[in-house]
Parts: structure tokens; sequence; C-alpha cells
């Protein structure tokens, strides 16, 4: 056993179908009277009917929420919090509605219960995001944190395959980089391999049929645990690959997690034995990054990031961007072992 330390982070869970009808109870058990609910405009309606439930306990709805919080919109929640005399904020959506929970969080230090309805896993952790002038920027900070998190896979049968599926990968991803994470600990490496279990085994259930119940259950499950290998962990290559790729490239998120995952896991599997001893035991996989890369393209994945929008003379500024600083990964980062992985994620190369 090698040394580690691990931080628990406080966190309320509550889990199952239908679990949204505790939302008020848990609004109570913390002593809000007027809470802000967040949505994007897409999940409104979702929204409105959770203020409804809230009763006089909301104190409305704010449906503005958008990838990567932009700066204006994080300003425009900030305001819409303070004019309805907001004392916490309900977040029910995907990532980038906590971000925007997290946003409000950051400034007034309310607290956030997030109601998540993809596997993006931002419920988990005290990481916050803001973008700014074509740049964002991210943080901990122990006051972003949800204090309680409900998770309802009912509110999950609407996320079409294709979304769930890459979320499912990006889920994937956090349990990934957790395993070989510099601040790893044997707690939450259980964590990202039963996460990943769970999720590689939802995930083709859903694609057969999005309204498998058992399948929703078992992956917003290994959502819970993927999200939360994440809070607990410094992350690595690949999630520096996607938040370039995202930031500065503007790459839908989700679908960039599954492109470049098994391209980075690939890359670093020689120097990261243990992580691919518990990836082989929750894949059933003797090649995890193989294994990850036939499933998502299998499961209707995109398969190349110029499939995403990415072009040949875009390559070298990734490269540049994510060799400019060492960070803590397990393969040291050369420009031509980086120049290598993009290139091939741009293409979709097979994996040799
Ligand atoms: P998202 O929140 O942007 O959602 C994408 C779209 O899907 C939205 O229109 C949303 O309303 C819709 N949607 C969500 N759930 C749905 C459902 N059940 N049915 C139908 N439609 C649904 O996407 P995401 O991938 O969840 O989040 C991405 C954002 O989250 C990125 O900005 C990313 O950086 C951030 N993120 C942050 C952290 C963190 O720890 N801070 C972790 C993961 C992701």
């Amino acid at each position: 056993m090698k040394d580690f330390s691990y931080q628990a982070l406080p966190m309320r869970v509550v889990f199952g179908a239908g679990s949204i009808k505790k939302l008020s109870e848990e609004v109570a058990a913390l002593g809000l009277k007027r809470v802000l609910v967040l949505s994007t405009p897409f999940q409104e309606e979702l929204a409105r009917d959770v203020s409804r439930q809230l009763g006089d306990a909301s104190a409305g709805v704010h449906a503005e929420a958008e990838m990567h919080v932009p700066i204006e919109s994080a300003h425009r929640a900030r305001a819409a919090a303070k004019a309805a005399d907001a004392d916490g904020y309900v977040a029910v959506g995907g990532g980038s509605t906590t971000g925007l929970g997290k946003a409000i969080a950051l400034e007034f230090g309310a607290p956030i219960i997030a109601v998540p309805t993809t596997y993006a896993g931002s419920e988990m952790t005290p990481i916050w995001g803001l973008t700014a002038d074509g740049e964002k920027k991210t943080g901990r900070d122990p006051k972003v944190l949800p204090t309680s998190v409900i998770y309802d896979p009912d509110l999950t049968l609407t996320l079409p395959v294709g979304m769930s599926v890459t979320s499912g990968f990006n889920a994937i991803a956090h349990a990934v980089e957790a395993l070989y994470a510099p601040d790893a600990s044997p707690i939450i490496s259980q964590m990202a391999e039963e996460g990943t279990r769970a999720m590689i085994s939802a995930l083709p259930l859903i694609a057969g049929n999005p309204g498998h119940p058992e399948a929703r259950s078992d992956a917003l499950y290994g959502a819970w645990l993927c999200g939360a290998t994440l809070g607990a962990t410094t992350m690595s290559l690949h999630h520096k690959l996607c938040h370039i790729l995202g930031g500065t490239f503007n790459l839908p998120h989700a679908e960039t997690h599954a492109v470049v995952l098994p391209y980075a896991l690939h890359y670093n599997a020689p120097f990261a034995p243990e992580a691919i001893a518990a990836l082989q035991r929750a894949t059933g996989a003797g090649d995890p990054a193989g294994y990850i890369r036939r499933l998502s393209v299998e499961l209707g994945a995109p398969a190349s990031l110029r499939s995403l929008g990415l072009g040949d003379s875009d390559v070298e500024t990734v490269v540049a961007m994510a060799t400019r600083n060492q960070y803590a990964n397990p393969r040291p980062l050369t420009e031509e072992g980086i120049r290598g992985l993009v290139t091939a994620a741009l293409n979709g190369d097979d994996l040799t």
C-alpha cells in the first residue's frame, strides 16, 4: 500500500427513481425559505415543475444556464438571485446548470441543492468554471460544493441516447484519471473502478432502450461515483486536453471527452499499470483503451475531433498549450508524444 492522504467532502446524497419528490424535505432540512431554481432554457419546463412543487419555498426560476458559464451569464444569475432575495439554489440539469449555481455561490456563498440530469459529475466537485474573453478559468472552492444532491434516474429518461453515451464517457474519463492521479487513494480508486463498471454495463442497454429503468439507475449511480473521484483528485493530460479543446476551440464538452479518452489512456497506459489493472477488472477487457474506443464508436459517439470541428492547423496550438507547463501525468509530456496523440484523435485513427 502506498502512502496517501484523503479528504472526505461533506455531501448528502439522495438516490432513487422518483426522489425529486423529496426535494421539499431537503430544502426544509437545510432551513431554506426562498430557493431560486436554475436550469437551461431547454429544461425550463422541468424547472417550473420543480418550482411549483416547492410552493412558497421557491423564489422563482432562472432558466438561463449556458455551457461553460460565460461571465455575463454569471452576472445575470447573481442579479436574479439578489432580486429574488434567494437563500439557496436548486440546480436542475447538467454540468452547465450546476456550473451556474456554483457561479452564484462563489459570490454569495449560499447552499446549492443539485438535481443532476446528465452524467457530467459537476455536482460532486468543489470546482467552478467561468468563461471570459474566450478563456475558461477554473478553480476550487469548498463553498461551491453542493450541500445536497438528489439523483433521480427518472429525470435522465429524456436524455437523448447520443448525449447519454458521450456524457457517460465524460464520467468514465474522471474515473480513469482519478486512478492514476498524483493524489489517488484506495477509497477513490474503488469508487473509480466501480463507477466505470456501472457505466460501462449501463450504456449499451441505454443505447438499445433509452427508457430502460435499471440501466438509467446504474448509469446515474456510475456518474455519482465517477463525479466523486473528480472532486477528490487532481486530473491530468486527458482533462487538460479537453479543457483546451473546449475553452479555446469551442468543441462540445461531452463529445470531446468521448473522443479523447481512449487516446489519452493509450498514451498513459504503459506508465499506469495499477490503473490499467483496475480498468481491466471494470471492463473485462485486456486493453481498456482499445475497448473504450470500440464501445464508444459502436454506441454512436463521434469518432474524431475533426468531426467536432478541429482542423489540421489547430494541432500545433493544442500541442503548445498542453505542453506549456508540466503537470502531474503518469507519462512525461513531450511535444512529439502529444502531437501524435492529438493527430490520432483528430483523424480517429485506430489505436495500435
Ligand atoms: P449541459 O449541462 O450543457 O447540457 C447539455 C444540454 O442538454 C442542455 O441543453 C441541457 O438542458 C440538456 N439536458 C440536460 N439533461 C437533460 C435531460 N435529462 N434530458 C434532456 N435534455 C437534457 O451538458 P453537460 O455535459 O452535463 O455539462 C457540460 C458543462 O459542465 C461544461 O461546461 C463542463 O465544463 C461542465 N462540467 C463541470 C464540472 C465541474 O466539476 N466543475 C464537471 C463536469 C462538467
